[in-house]
């Protein structure tokens, strides 16, 4: 039996503190072969980036930028998990984890149990707060999904970063992901130091959609969310038979918040990783991209006003297809370098010999 079949044959239980799906949109792009086409609710093959200077069309080859309703997905998910008779959900509210030698106890609000191996993506921020002169910034948002009376969108296309608006010292930007001719969803977000509160965020979406002339339309649905960008090392605390997992893994890409495929990609080699090593400490490895999320990180924590200057040269000066791998960590060493070319030299380089003698 391999290894995999051997944990797979294990009683699983998934413990998760509510019933209530959140309601989450996922955006990412991928191949036109995903493996997550059957859950798509949108998908578009023409991309926009703007900002104050450029508005840049481009059209993908062989590859679609994807939204997955999270409702969609659970719901599937779920209907899996359901059919396995080894796995159980339990409703509860975990209350610590804590490893021992040989095993990890994990108390609940009602109960205790012991596992040989726990997985857990409980958002913690603490380790960072204690432990880290790492800069963390936050992606954070607030989205509406609106109808319009009147057909207004381009449905074909979806606008990944329009920061043709008042920056206000900071990286702002606006989603905008039409799902039909008179729905979308408009998301403002930010890369900064500190959330907003609700009442900003409402009036700079209502402010938006005022200037495009969008005045006729009802609020169907609105999502927010905060996602850390760090590159602080969360592995730091797996021990043998407790693995951190998704963002509270440190699996989100700290440039961008994209973690929808990060998770993908990292729970398929999490499960190669098991068939050969039971010792979950030996599972992360620093790579190149780190620093460049490091350096870039730095740069935008510090010159915060920056970011739509720095995204502008980045889409303007390189293949659209070149970006994404490159945001992918896919990137060959020669495309990495043109890129990094097209970034400001000397803040870049500063930055780089800075992050080099910390480390
Ligand atoms: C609104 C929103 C939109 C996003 N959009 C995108 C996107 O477009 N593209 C992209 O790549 N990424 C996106 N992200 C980032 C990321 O993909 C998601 O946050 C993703 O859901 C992270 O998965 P996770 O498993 O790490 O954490 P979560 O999905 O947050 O899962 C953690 C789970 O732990 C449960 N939990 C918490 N505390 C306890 C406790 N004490 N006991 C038991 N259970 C507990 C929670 O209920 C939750 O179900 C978005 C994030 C948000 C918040």
């Amino acid at each position: 039996m391999s290894k995999i079949n051997y944990y797979l044959s294990k009683k699983i239980l998934i413990i998760e503190s509510t019933k209530e799906d959140v309601n989450k949109t996922w955006c990412f792009w991928d191949s036109n072969d995903s493996k997550w086409n059957s859950f798509l609710s949108k998908k578009w093959s023409e991309i926009n980036f703007k900002s104050s200077n450029v508005s840049l069309d481009f059209k993908l080859d062989n590859m679609t930028y994807n939204m997955i309703k999270s409702k969609d997905f659970f719901k599937t998910i779920k209907k899996s998990i359901e059919s396995k008779l080894n796995v159980e959900t339990l409703y509860d509210e975990v209350l610590s984890v804590d490893h021992e030698p040989k095993n990890v106890k994990v108390k609940t609000k009602n109960h205790s149990f012991t596992a040989s191996k726990v997985f857990n993506s409980i958002p913690n921020f603490t380790p960072y707060k204690k432990n880290s002169d790492l800069k963390m910034l936050l992606q954070h948002f607030k989205g509406w999904t609106i109808k319009t009376k009147n057909k207004y969108f381009d449905d074909k296309k979806a606008t990944i970063m329009d920061f043709s608006i008042d920056q206000k010292n900071e990286t702002r930007f606006f989603y905008i992901l039409p799902v039909s001719s008179n729905e979308a969803l408009i998301e403002y977000t930010l890369f900064s130091k500190k959330e907003l509160s609700d009442f900003e965020y409402d009036q700079e979406i209502s402010n938006y959609l005022k200037g495009k002339g969008i005045s006729d339309y009802k609020i169907t649905s609105n999502e927010k969310g905060v996602i850390p960008m760090t590159c602080f090392d969360y592995s730091k605390y797996n021990t043998k038979n407790l693995i951190n997992i998704g963002t509270s893994g440190g699996w989100t890409k700290p440039s961008t918040g994209y973690t929808f495929k990060f998770i993908d990609k990292k729970s398929s080699q999490l499960l190669i990783f098991m068939e050969e090593s039971d010792d979950f400490r030996k599972f992360n490895k620093k790579t190149r991209f780190w620093y460049y999320d490091r350096i870039f990180l730095d740069v935008l924590y510090y010159q915060n006003h920056l970011g739509s200057h720095l995204f502008e040269r980045l889409f303007k000066n390189n293949k659209i297809e070149k970006i994404f791998k490159f945001l992918d960590n896919e990137s060959s060493l020669i495309d990495d370098l043109k890129i990094t070319l097209s970034f400001p030299k000397f803040l870049f380089t500063k930055t780089f010999f800075k992050t080099l003698f910390k480390h």
